[in-house]
């Protein structure tokens, strides 16, 4: 069964605390694997307002981005270039799949060569899937799949429970390291 990690947050700035929690979880995988990094593909799964863009932009900024992160919702993918703490870089593909017309939109966009990192050994590799269902079954496996889940109670506006699920092996050692950090 997959390893789940639950966080009930009770606004945006526990968001943020439960978002750098995992930054940190990712920063280690990608630090202890000093040569030919896997890339980590991690998929966001929630309603329309559910946070996932807040989250990723939250996620970027502590793993110590600190350029604009604009929402992919009209490019399908933005990318971004980040520097490891052990100086290697590491290439972001935010992907926001909610406007695809067909499934296979993304791939037709010439995509699909950023879930690819064989050519890109020197550094690390993460793909981000806002509206991961858009795509069906055409994308690869995720390491890890977050839900965010807006609660339909008019009082908690500013709530949100954040699920993060371990779909590979990979995605294992990074929600085992959230859980007993
Ligand atoms: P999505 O990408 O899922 O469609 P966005 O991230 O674009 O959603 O929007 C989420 C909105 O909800 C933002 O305006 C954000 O400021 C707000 N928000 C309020 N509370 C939270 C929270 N606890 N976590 C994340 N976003 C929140
Ligand atoms: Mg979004």
């Amino acid at each position: 069964m997959a390893k789940i990690h639950t966080i009930h947050c009770k606004d945006e700035t526990s968001t943020a605390v439960a978002v750098k929690a995992l930054s940190q979880a990712i920063l280690r995988f990608y630090t202890d694997h000093p040569k030919n990094t896997p890339s980590l593909f991690v998929s966001l799964d929630g309603d329309l307002g559910a946070g996932k863009t807040t989250a990723t932009r939250y996620l970027l900024k502590a793993m110590g981005y600190g350029g604009k992160v604009k929402s992919p919702t009209y490019s399908l993918c933005e990318e971004h270039m980040l520097e490891l703490p052990n100086h290697r870089e590491l290439q972001v593909f935010h992907f926001d799949l909610y406007r695809m017309q067909s499934p296979t939109e993304w791939q037709e966009a010439g995509l699909l060569e950023h879930f690819d990192h064989q050519d890109r050994q020197d550094r690390g590799t993460l793909c981000i899937v806002e509206w991961p269902q858009k795509a069906e079954h055409t994308l690869p496996a995720m390491d890890l799949a977050i839900t965010l889940i807006h609660p339909s109670d008019p009082a908690s506006e500013f709530a949100r429970t954040i699920d993060i699920a371990a779909m590979t092996p990979l995605g294992e050692t990074i929600v085992e390291q959230l859980i007993t950090p």
